[in-house]
Protein backbone atom coordinates (compact mmCIF):
# COMPACT_ATOMS: atom_id res chain seq x y z
CA UNK A 1 0.00 0.00 0.00
CA UNK A 2 1.31 3.31 -1.02
CA UNK A 3 1.43 5.52 2.16
CA UNK A 4 0.23 8.61 0.65
CA UNK A 5 -3.04 10.46 1.96
CA UNK A 6 -5.51 11.56 -1.50
CA UNK A 7 -7.06 14.88 -1.50
CA UNK A 8 -9.57 14.68 -3.50
CA UNK A 9 -10.67 18.10 -4.80
CA UNK A 10 -8.46 21.49 -4.75
CA UNK A 11 -10.80 24.09 -4.30
CA UNK A 12 -10.06 26.23 -0.81
CA UNK A 13 -11.25 23.39 1.26
CA UNK A 14 -8.59 20.20 -0.12
CA UNK A 15 -5.89 23.22 -0.27
CA UNK A 16 -6.40 23.21 3.22
CA UNK A 17 -6.79 20.11 4.10
CA UNK A 18 -3.31 18.93 1.83
CA UNK A 19 -1.08 21.94 3.54
CA UNK A 20 -2.76 20.76 6.80
CA UNK A 21 -1.85 16.94 6.30
CA UNK A 22 1.31 17.43 4.98
CA UNK A 23 2.49 19.97 7.94
CA UNK A 24 1.76 17.06 10.47
CA UNK A 25 4.22 14.22 8.11
CA UNK A 26 1.74 12.94 6.18
CA UNK A 27 2.68 12.17 2.31
CA UNK A 28 0.25 13.58 0.36
CA UNK A 29 -1.04 13.60 -3.65
CA UNK A 30 -4.17 16.59 -4.18
CA UNK A 31 -6.31 15.69 -7.33
CA UNK A 32 -7.85 18.91 -9.24
CA UNK A 33 -10.16 17.80 -12.16
CA UNK A 34 -9.76 21.39 -13.32
CA UNK A 35 -7.08 22.70 -15.40
CA UNK A 36 -5.99 25.00 -12.14
CA UNK A 37 -7.01 24.51 -8.76
CA UNK A 38 -9.47 26.99 -6.64
CA UNK A 39 -12.47 25.65 -7.76
CA UNK A 40 -15.08 28.48 -7.16
CA UNK A 41 -13.04 30.78 -5.91
CA UNK A 42 -10.26 31.40 -9.14
CA UNK A 43 -8.65 33.04 -11.96
CA UNK A 44 -10.41 33.36 -14.95
CA UNK A 45 -8.84 34.86 -18.07
CA UNK A 46 -10.48 37.05 -20.42
CA UNK A 47 -9.13 38.99 -23.30
CA UNK A 48 -5.82 38.47 -21.66
CA UNK A 49 -7.08 40.02 -18.20
CA UNK A 50 -6.76 38.07 -14.97
CA UNK A 51 -9.92 38.23 -13.89
CA UNK A 52 -11.32 36.52 -10.60
CA UNK A 53 -14.64 34.32 -11.34
CA UNK A 54 -16.41 36.53 -8.60
CA UNK A 55 -15.50 39.18 -6.06
CA UNK A 56 -14.54 37.57 -3.14
CA UNK A 57 -14.41 39.27 0.44
CA UNK A 58 -13.59 37.82 3.54
CA UNK A 59 -14.29 39.43 6.94
CA UNK A 60 -11.40 39.37 9.48
CA UNK A 61 -13.24 37.08 11.86
CA UNK A 62 -12.30 34.77 8.58
CA UNK A 63 -9.03 34.37 10.66
CA UNK A 64 -8.32 30.79 9.37
CA UNK A 65 -8.75 31.56 5.65
CA UNK A 66 -5.93 34.35 6.20
CA UNK A 67 -3.91 32.55 8.95
CA UNK A 68 -3.15 29.48 6.17
CA UNK A 69 -2.84 32.07 3.26
CA UNK A 70 -0.15 34.03 5.57
CA UNK A 71 2.00 30.19 5.93
CA UNK A 72 1.83 29.65 2.45
CA UNK A 73 3.13 33.13 0.93
CA UNK A 74 7.29 33.81 0.98
CA UNK A 75 8.31 36.86 2.36
CA UNK A 76 8.81 38.31 -0.89
CA UNK A 77 5.43 37.90 -1.70
CA UNK A 78 4.28 40.90 -0.65
CA UNK A 79 0.93 41.49 1.38
CA UNK A 80 -1.95 39.63 0.05
CA UNK A 81 -4.83 41.30 1.66
CA UNK A 82 -5.86 45.23 2.53
CA UNK A 83 -8.13 45.40 5.37
CA UNK A 84 -10.36 48.57 6.26
CA UNK A 85 -13.25 48.95 8.69
CA UNK A 86 -16.30 47.68 7.59
CA UNK A 87 -17.80 50.72 5.48
CA UNK A 88 -21.42 50.83 3.73
CA UNK A 89 -21.77 53.94 1.24
CA UNK A 90 -24.26 54.45 -0.86
CA UNK A 91 -23.13 54.84 -4.92
CA UNK A 92 -25.48 57.98 -4.59
CA UNK A 93 -27.06 59.31 -1.81
CA UNK A 94 -30.28 60.05 -4.15
CA UNK A 95 -30.74 56.25 -4.31
CA UNK A 96 -33.50 54.54 -1.96
CA UNK A 97 -31.66 52.64 -0.40
CA UNK A 98 -28.95 55.08 0.64
CA UNK A 99 -27.22 54.20 3.93
CA UNK A 100 -24.04 55.11 5.18
CA UNK A 101 -22.59 53.59 8.39
CA UNK A 102 -18.77 52.47 9.54
CA UNK A 103 -18.31 50.27 12.24
CA UNK A 104 -15.67 51.34 13.79
CA UNK A 105 -12.26 49.25 15.29
CA UNK A 106 -12.97 49.44 18.68
CA UNK A 107 -13.59 46.71 21.23
CA UNK A 108 -16.89 44.52 20.09
CA UNK A 109 -19.61 45.34 20.64
CA UNK A 110 -18.59 48.97 20.68
CA UNK A 111 -17.77 48.69 16.39
CA UNK A 112 -20.97 48.49 15.69
CA UNK A 113 -22.97 50.18 18.46
CA UNK A 114 -20.97 53.35 17.62
CA UNK A 115 -21.78 52.53 13.75
CA UNK A 116 -25.49 52.48 14.28
CA UNK A 117 -25.20 55.46 16.03
CA UNK A 118 -23.43 57.52 13.87
CA UNK A 119 -25.32 56.29 10.95
CA UNK A 120 -26.34 58.48 7.87
CA UNK A 121 -29.87 57.10 6.02
CA UNK A 122 -31.20 55.81 9.23
CA UNK A 123 -33.86 58.59 11.64
CA UNK A 124 -32.98 58.29 15.48
CA UNK A 125 -35.73 55.82 16.11
CA UNK A 126 -34.87 53.49 13.49
CA UNK A 127 -31.15 53.63 14.54
CA UNK A 128 -31.42 52.90 18.58
CA UNK A 129 -34.52 50.06 17.19
CA UNK A 130 -31.13 48.82 15.27
CA UNK A 131 -29.04 48.97 18.56
CA UNK A 132 -31.84 47.03 20.84
CA UNK A 133 -32.39 44.77 18.46
CA UNK A 134 -28.61 44.06 18.41
CA UNK A 135 -28.49 43.98 22.32
CA UNK A 136 -31.44 41.50 22.52
CA UNK A 137 -29.53 39.14 20.52
CA UNK A 138 -26.53 39.32 22.24
CA UNK A 139 -28.36 38.82 25.39
CA UNK A 140 -29.51 35.90 24.26
CA UNK A 141 -26.18 34.12 23.14
CA UNK A 142 -26.96 34.51 19.56
CA UNK A 143 -29.14 31.37 19.49
CA UNK A 144 -32.59 31.47 17.23
CA UNK A 145 -35.02 29.03 16.37
CA UNK A 146 -33.31 26.43 13.88
CA UNK A 147 -36.21 26.74 11.60
CA UNK A 148 -35.95 30.60 11.17
CA UNK A 149 -35.61 32.23 8.35
CA UNK A 150 -33.89 35.70 8.35
CA UNK A 151 -36.97 37.69 7.89
CA UNK A 152 -38.83 36.18 10.83
CA UNK A 153 -35.68 37.19 12.96
CA UNK A 154 -36.09 40.89 11.39
CA UNK A 155 -39.46 41.62 11.56
CA UNK A 156 -40.10 43.28 14.88
CA UNK A 157 -37.28 46.12 13.13
CA UNK A 158 -38.71 48.98 10.86
CA UNK A 159 -38.51 48.41 7.53
CA UNK A 160 -35.52 51.03 6.65
CA UNK A 161 -33.35 49.05 8.89
CA UNK A 162 -34.35 45.86 7.24
CA UNK A 163 -34.06 47.30 3.86
CA UNK A 164 -31.12 49.45 3.93
CA UNK A 165 -28.99 47.36 6.32
CA UNK A 166 -29.50 43.49 7.26
CA UNK A 167 -31.43 41.90 4.58
CA UNK A 168 -28.11 43.64 2.03
CA UNK A 169 -25.78 41.96 4.66
CA UNK A 170 -28.05 38.77 4.84
CA UNK A 171 -28.12 38.57 0.96
CA UNK A 172 -24.54 39.53 0.87
CA UNK A 173 -22.94 37.08 3.74
CA UNK A 174 -25.22 33.86 2.98
CA UNK A 175 -26.45 34.63 -0.93
CA UNK A 176 -29.73 33.56 -0.14
CA UNK A 177 -32.45 36.20 0.41
CA UNK A 178 -33.41 37.12 3.67
CA UNK A 179 -37.14 35.31 3.45
CA UNK A 180 -35.26 31.97 2.71
CA UNK A 181 -32.27 32.46 4.65
CA UNK A 182 -31.31 31.02 7.95
CA UNK A 183 -31.71 32.92 11.34
CA UNK A 184 -29.01 31.00 13.31
CA UNK A 185 -26.66 30.95 10.19
CA UNK A 186 -27.18 35.02 9.76
CA UNK A 187 -26.80 35.21 13.93
CA UNK A 188 -23.35 33.56 13.76
CA UNK A 189 -22.26 35.77 10.97
CA UNK A 190 -23.21 38.93 13.18
CA UNK A 191 -21.39 37.69 16.37
CA UNK A 192 -18.15 36.46 14.42
CA UNK A 193 -18.28 40.26 12.88
CA UNK A 194 -19.24 42.57 15.27
CA UNK A 195 -18.97 40.75 19.14
CA UNK A 196 -15.49 38.82 18.97
CA UNK A 197 -12.28 41.14 18.53
CA UNK A 198 -12.26 44.41 16.76
CA UNK A 199 -10.62 43.21 14.19
CA UNK A 200 -13.50 40.95 13.52
CA UNK A 201 -15.88 43.50 11.59
CA UNK A 202 -12.91 44.86 8.72
CA UNK A 203 -12.92 43.96 5.78
CA UNK A 204 -10.51 42.13 3.64
CA UNK A 205 -9.51 42.05 -0.16
CA UNK A 206 -7.45 40.35 -2.18
CA UNK A 207 -5.06 42.78 -3.49
CA UNK A 208 -3.54 39.86 -6.04
CA UNK A 209 -6.10 37.46 -8.01
CA UNK A 210 -7.56 35.03 -6.42
CA UNK A 211 -5.33 32.28 -7.85
CA UNK A 212 -2.02 33.55 -6.51
CA UNK A 213 -3.99 34.55 -2.75
CA UNK A 214 -3.79 31.13 -1.92
CA UNK A 215 -3.98 28.07 -4.50
CA UNK A 216 -0.56 28.82 -6.43
CA UNK A 217 1.21 29.66 -2.85
CA UNK A 218 -0.39 25.81 -1.24
CA UNK A 219 0.62 24.12 -5.13
CA UNK A 220 4.01 25.73 -4.70
CA UNK A 221 4.07 25.05 -1.18
CA UNK A 222 3.21 21.36 -2.03
CA UNK A 223 5.63 20.40 -4.59
CA UNK A 224 8.08 21.97 -2.65
CA UNK A 225 8.26 19.78 -0.34
CA UNK A 226 7.65 16.55 -2.45
CA UNK A 227 3.99 16.18 -2.21
CA UNK A 228 2.15 15.96 -5.81
CA UNK A 229 -0.33 17.89 -7.18
CA UNK A 230 -2.29 16.63 -10.21
CA UNK A 231 -4.48 18.99 -11.88
CA UNK A 232 -6.74 18.04 -15.00
CA UNK A 233 -7.09 14.85 -12.97
CA UNK A 234 -10.36 13.31 -11.95
CA UNK A 235 -10.19 11.01 -9.12
CA UNK A 236 -12.93 8.64 -8.08
CA UNK A 237 -12.97 6.15 -4.84
CA UNK A 238 -13.49 2.39 -6.47
CA UNK A 239 -12.77 0.91 -2.98
CA UNK A 240 -12.51 1.24 0.95
CA UNK A 241 -11.09 -1.38 2.65
CA UNK A 242 -8.99 -1.69 5.98
CA UNK A 243 -6.09 -2.23 3.50
CA UNK A 244 -6.60 1.16 1.99
CA UNK A 245 -8.36 3.27 -0.49
CA UNK A 246 -8.32 2.39 -4.12
CA UNK A 247 -8.33 5.53 -6.53
CA UNK A 248 -9.15 5.78 -9.44
CA UNK A 249 -6.87 8.59 -11.75
CA UNK A 250 -5.06 9.32 -14.73
CA UNK A 251 -7.08 5.93 -16.31
CA UNK A 252 -5.11 3.89 -13.71
CA UNK A 253 -5.78 2.61 -10.14
CA UNK A 254 -3.61 3.20 -7.09
CA UNK A 255 -4.40 2.76 -3.50
CA UNK A 256 -3.72 5.01 -0.73
CA UNK A 257 -3.53 5.18 2.83
CA UNK A 258 -6.88 7.41 3.59
CA UNK A 259 -8.76 10.02 1.42
CA UNK A 260 -10.05 13.16 1.96
CA UNK A 261 -13.38 14.45 -0.56
CA UNK A 262 -13.44 18.33 -0.70
CA UNK A 263 -15.62 18.62 -3.52
CA UNK A 264 -18.52 20.90 -4.01
CA UNK A 265 -21.86 19.20 -2.51
CA UNK A 266 -23.16 18.69 -6.80
CA UNK A 267 -19.72 16.85 -7.45
CA UNK A 268 -19.82 14.55 -4.50
CA UNK A 269 -21.22 11.56 -6.53
CA UNK A 270 -18.33 11.46 -9.13
CA UNK A 271 -16.22 11.01 -6.28
CA UNK A 272 -17.51 7.86 -5.64
CA UNK A 273 -17.99 4.54 -7.48
CA UNK A 274 -21.53 3.04 -7.57
CA UNK A 275 -20.49 0.38 -5.95
CA UNK A 276 -19.12 2.19 -3.20
CA UNK A 277 -21.74 4.19 -2.49
CA UNK A 278 -24.32 1.22 -2.65
CA UNK A 279 -22.36 -1.02 -0.05
CA UNK A 280 -21.87 2.32 2.29
CA UNK A 281 -24.72 3.31 4.33
CA UNK A 282 -22.90 6.48 5.32
CA UNK A 283 -21.64 7.63 1.85
CA UNK A 284 -25.16 6.70 0.71
CA UNK A 285 -26.75 9.08 3.48
CA UNK A 286 -24.03 11.43 2.61
CA UNK A 287 -25.16 11.33 -0.92
CA UNK A 288 -29.03 11.81 0.03
CA UNK A 289 -28.33 14.68 2.10
CA UNK A 290 -26.14 16.34 -0.27
CA UNK A 291 -28.80 16.01 -3.12
CA UNK A 292 -31.22 17.94 -1.58
CA UNK A 293 -29.61 20.92 -1.14
CA UNK A 294 -30.71 24.07 -3.28
CA UNK A 295 -28.02 26.28 -5.04
CA UNK A 296 -27.97 30.01 -5.43
CA UNK A 297 -26.11 31.91 -8.54
CA UNK A 298 -23.62 34.97 -8.15
CA UNK A 299 -23.21 36.40 -11.18
CA UNK A 300 -20.29 39.35 -11.94
CA UNK A 301 -20.56 42.11 -14.81
CA UNK A 302 -17.33 43.63 -15.08
CA UNK A 303 -17.20 47.26 -16.97
CA UNK A 304 -14.35 48.75 -18.41
CA UNK A 305 -13.91 52.32 -19.25
CA UNK A 306 -11.35 54.94 -20.65
CA UNK A 307 -12.06 57.12 -17.89
CA UNK A 308 -14.48 57.55 -14.81
CA UNK A 309 -14.89 59.40 -11.94
CA UNK A 310 -13.53 57.65 -8.62
CA UNK A 311 -16.65 55.12 -6.64
CA UNK A 312 -16.63 56.10 -2.88
CA UNK A 313 -14.51 54.45 -0.21
CA UNK A 314 -15.81 51.52 1.51
CA UNK A 315 -18.30 48.72 0.79
CA UNK A 316 -20.18 50.59 -1.98
CA UNK A 317 -24.03 49.79 -2.78
CA UNK A 318 -26.69 50.08 -5.86
CA UNK A 319 -29.89 50.68 -5.65
CA UNK A 320 -30.45 46.66 -6.52
CA UNK A 321 -32.32 46.90 -9.77
CA UNK A 322 -30.43 45.18 -10.80
CA UNK A 323 -26.31 45.36 -9.49
CA UNK A 324 -26.06 45.11 -5.86
CA UNK A 325 -22.48 46.23 -5.11
CA UNK A 326 -19.43 48.01 -7.10
CA UNK A 327 -15.92 47.49 -6.56
CA UNK A 328 -13.35 49.20 -8.59
CA UNK A 329 -11.42 46.58 -9.81
CA UNK A 330 -8.63 48.67 -11.76
CA UNK A 331 -5.79 46.83 -10.16
CA UNK A 332 -6.59 44.04 -12.47
CA UNK A 333 -5.29 46.39 -15.24
CA UNK A 334 -2.25 47.40 -13.19
CA UNK A 335 -1.56 43.65 -12.90
CA UNK A 336 -1.82 43.04 -17.19
CA UNK A 337 1.03 42.96 -18.90
CA UNK A 338 -0.32 44.74 -21.84
CA UNK A 339 -1.90 47.55 -19.92
CA UNK A 340 -0.07 49.99 -22.31
CA UNK A 341 -2.38 48.98 -25.60
CA UNK A 342 -4.17 52.01 -25.95
CA UNK A 343 -7.49 49.80 -26.42
CA UNK A 344 -7.60 48.89 -22.93
CA UNK A 345 -9.63 50.41 -20.77
CA UNK A 346 -8.21 52.42 -17.60
CA UNK A 347 -10.75 51.90 -15.15
CA UNK A 348 -12.69 48.44 -14.44
CA UNK A 349 -15.37 48.11 -12.06
CA UNK A 350 -16.78 44.65 -10.86
CA UNK A 351 -21.02 44.81 -10.22
CA UNK A 352 -21.98 42.05 -8.30
CA UNK A 353 -25.30 40.22 -8.42
CA UNK A 354 -26.09 38.00 -5.33
CA UNK A 355 -28.39 34.78 -5.37
CA UNK A 356 -31.33 34.49 -8.20
CA UNK A 357 -33.39 37.02 -9.70
CA UNK A 358 -34.93 38.32 -13.03
CA UNK A 359 -31.78 39.17 -14.18
CA UNK A 360 -31.23 35.79 -14.50
CA UNK A 361 -33.28 35.40 -17.46
CA UNK A 362 -31.67 38.64 -19.45
CA UNK A 363 -28.92 37.80 -21.87
CA UNK A 364 -25.12 39.04 -21.31
CA UNK A 365 -25.26 42.20 -23.73
CA UNK A 366 -28.62 42.46 -21.81
CA UNK A 367 -27.47 42.60 -18.58
CA UNK A 368 -24.38 44.53 -19.59
CA UNK A 369 -26.48 47.12 -21.17
CA UNK A 370 -29.51 46.97 -17.41
CA UNK A 371 -25.99 47.64 -15.48
CA UNK A 372 -24.88 50.27 -17.42
CA UNK A 373 -28.59 52.42 -17.27
CA UNK A 374 -28.78 51.35 -13.20
CA UNK A 375 -24.35 52.63 -13.32
CA UNK A 376 -25.97 56.22 -15.53
CA UNK A 377 -29.02 56.29 -12.58
CA UNK A 378 -25.91 57.76 -10.28
CA UNK A 379 -23.48 58.97 -12.18
CA UNK A 380 -25.01 60.93 -14.91
CA UNK A 381 -21.42 62.10 -16.58
CA UNK A 382 -20.21 58.14 -16.81
CA UNK A 383 -19.15 57.45 -20.40
CA UNK A 384 -20.00 54.25 -22.00
CA UNK A 385 -17.90 50.87 -21.36
CA UNK A 386 -15.24 50.19 -23.58
CA UNK A 387 -15.37 46.49 -22.19
CA UNK A 388 -16.92 44.32 -20.50
CA UNK A 389 -17.47 40.50 -19.14
CA UNK A 390 -20.31 38.58 -17.48
CA UNK A 391 -19.20 35.70 -15.29
CA UNK A 392 -21.91 33.89 -13.77
CA UNK A 393 -21.30 31.23 -11.61
CA UNK A 394 -24.83 28.79 -11.74
CA UNK A 395 -24.28 27.21 -8.51
CA UNK A 396 -22.13 29.84 -6.40
CA UNK A 397 -22.77 28.69 -3.19
CA UNK A 398 -25.57 26.12 -1.24
CA UNK A 399 -28.80 27.92 -0.74
CA UNK A 400 -28.11 28.81 3.26
CA UNK A 401 -32.12 27.70 4.39
CA UNK A 402 -33.25 26.53 8.03
CA UNK A 403 -33.06 22.93 8.48
CA UNK A 404 -30.71 21.63 5.96
CA UNK A 405 -29.42 18.07 6.39
CA UNK A 406 -25.94 18.68 7.00
CA UNK A 407 -22.45 16.43 6.35
CA UNK A 408 -20.21 17.47 8.89
CA UNK A 409 -16.78 17.72 8.13
CA UNK A 410 -14.24 14.74 9.10
CA UNK A 411 -14.58 11.28 9.19
CA UNK A 412 -17.42 9.45 6.54
CA UNK A 413 -16.53 5.89 5.71
CA UNK A 414 -13.32 3.87 6.61
CA UNK A 415 -10.36 5.88 5.96
CA UNK A 416 -12.58 8.66 3.73
CA UNK A 417 -13.08 12.12 5.53
CA UNK A 418 -14.81 14.73 4.26
CA UNK A 419 -14.18 18.78 3.70
CA UNK A 420 -15.79 21.61 1.87
CA UNK A 421 -17.77 23.98 2.68
CA UNK A 422 -21.13 22.59 2.92
CA UNK A 423 -19.73 20.65 5.11
CA UNK A 424 -19.22 23.40 8.19
CA UNK A 425 -22.19 24.11 9.31
CA UNK A 426 -21.41 27.29 11.74
CA UNK A 427 -20.82 29.69 8.56
CA UNK A 428 -22.91 30.28 5.32
CA UNK A 429 -20.57 29.05 2.01
CA UNK A 430 -17.84 31.34 1.93
CA UNK A 431 -14.18 30.59 1.86
CA UNK A 432 -13.97 30.29 5.52
CA UNK A 433 -15.90 27.59 6.05
CA UNK A 434 -14.22 25.38 3.01
CA UNK A 435 -10.85 26.11 4.98
CA UNK A 436 -12.38 25.81 7.93
CA UNK A 437 -13.42 22.33 7.19
CA UNK A 438 -10.15 21.10 5.16
CA UNK A 439 -8.24 21.72 8.66
CA UNK A 440 -11.01 20.61 10.46
CA UNK A 441 -11.29 17.00 8.18
CA UNK A 442 -7.37 16.93 8.10
CA UNK A 443 -6.70 16.87 11.61
CA UNK A 444 -9.67 14.59 12.35
CA UNK A 445 -7.64 12.12 9.82
CA UNK A 446 -4.20 12.90 11.18
CA UNK A 447 -5.37 12.07 14.48
CA UNK A 448 -7.02 8.57 13.69
CA UNK A 449 -4.35 7.74 12.08
CA UNK A 450 -2.44 8.12 15.11
CA UNK A 451 -4.51 6.42 17.42
CA UNK A 452 -4.65 3.47 15.11
CA UNK A 453 -0.55 3.65 14.95
CA UNK A 454 -0.56 3.96 18.69
CA UNK A 455 -3.13 1.26 19.26
CA UNK A 456 -1.38 -1.43 16.54
CA UNK A 457 1.94 -0.74 18.46
CA UNK A 458 -0.02 -1.17 22.25
CA UNK A 459 -1.30 -4.52 20.23
CA UNK A 460 1.87 -5.62 18.91
CA UNK A 461 3.13 -5.02 22.49
CA UNK A 462 0.97 -7.46 24.33
CA UNK A 463 1.22 -10.24 22.41
CA UNK A 464 5.17 -9.87 22.66
CA UNK A 465 6.82 -12.63 24.99
CA UNK A 466 7.61 -11.11 28.53
C1 LIG B 1 -18.87 34.25 -7.74
C2 LIG B 1 -18.62 33.82 -6.33
C3 LIG B 1 -18.44 34.78 -5.34
C4 LIG B 1 -18.20 34.38 -4.02
N1 LIG B 1 -17.96 35.34 -3.08
C5 LIG B 1 -17.52 34.97 -1.88
C6 LIG B 1 -17.06 35.95 -0.95
O1 LIG B 1 -17.11 37.15 -1.19
N2 LIG B 1 -16.57 35.53 0.24
C7 LIG B 1 -16.48 34.19 0.55
O2 LIG B 1 -15.95 33.88 1.62
N3 LIG B 1 -16.94 33.24 -0.30
C8 LIG B 1 -17.43 33.60 -1.50
N4 LIG B 1 -17.85 32.64 -2.39
C9 LIG B 1 -17.93 31.25 -1.94
C10 LIG B 1 -16.57 30.55 -2.00
O3 LIG B 1 -15.95 30.74 -3.25
C11 LIG B 1 -16.78 29.05 -1.77
O4 LIG B 1 -17.46 28.88 -0.54
C12 LIG B 1 -15.47 28.28 -1.68
O5 LIG B 1 -14.62 28.60 -2.75
C13 LIG B 1 -15.79 26.77 -1.70
O6 LIG B 1 -14.57 26.04 -1.65
P1 LIG B 1 -14.57 24.46 -1.59
O7 LIG B 1 -13.16 24.05 -1.62
O8 LIG B 1 -15.44 23.98 -0.51
O9 LIG B 1 -15.31 23.96 -2.93
P2 LIG B 1 -14.93 24.22 -4.46
O10 LIG B 1 -14.31 25.54 -4.61
O11 LIG B 1 -16.17 23.96 -5.24
O12 LIG B 1 -13.82 23.13 -4.78
C14 LIG B 1 -14.11 21.80 -5.14
C15 LIG B 1 -13.08 21.38 -6.17
O13 LIG B 1 -13.19 19.97 -6.37
C16 LIG B 1 -12.92 19.71 -7.72
N5 LIG B 1 -13.46 18.37 -8.01
C17 LIG B 1 -14.76 17.99 -8.03
N6 LIG B 1 -14.86 16.66 -8.26
C18 LIG B 1 -13.60 16.20 -8.40
C19 LIG B 1 -13.04 14.90 -8.64
N7 LIG B 1 -13.82 13.82 -8.76
N8 LIG B 1 -11.69 14.78 -8.75
C20 LIG B 1 -10.89 15.87 -8.60
N9 LIG B 1 -11.36 17.11 -8.36
C21 LIG B 1 -12.70 17.27 -8.25
C22 LIG B 1 -13.61 20.84 -8.44
O14 LIG B 1 -13.12 20.99 -9.76
C23 LIG B 1 -13.29 22.02 -7.53
O15 LIG B 1 -12.11 22.67 -7.92
C24 LIG B 1 -18.16 33.02 -3.69
C25 LIG B 1 -18.36 32.04 -4.68
C26 LIG B 1 -18.58 32.43 -5.99
C27 LIG B 1 -18.76 31.38 -7.05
Amino acid sequence: MDDTIAVIGGGWAGCAAAVELARRGHRVALFEAAPVLGGRARRVMRDGLALDNGQHLLLGAYAETLALADLLRRPSDGPAWSASPLALRPLSRDQGNALSLTAHSLPAPFGLALGLLTASGLSVTERLAALRWFARHRRGGYRVSPSATVSTLLQELPRRVRAHLWDPLCLAALNTPPARASAQVFANVLQAAFDTDAAAARVVLPRIDLADALPGPATRWLTARGHAVHTATNARIRGIGPEGIDIDAHGRRMRMRAAVVAVAPHQLPGAFDRTVADASPAIATALRDTARLGYEPITTVYLGYAAAPGLPRGLVRLDDAPGHWIFDRSDILARAATVNDPGRPRVLWAVVISAGGPHGDLGHPALVRAIDAQLRRSIGSLPAPCWSQVIEEKRATYACVPGLPRLRCGHLEGRVYVAGDYTYDAFPATLEAAVRSGLAAARALADDLNRGCAAAAAARDSTRAP
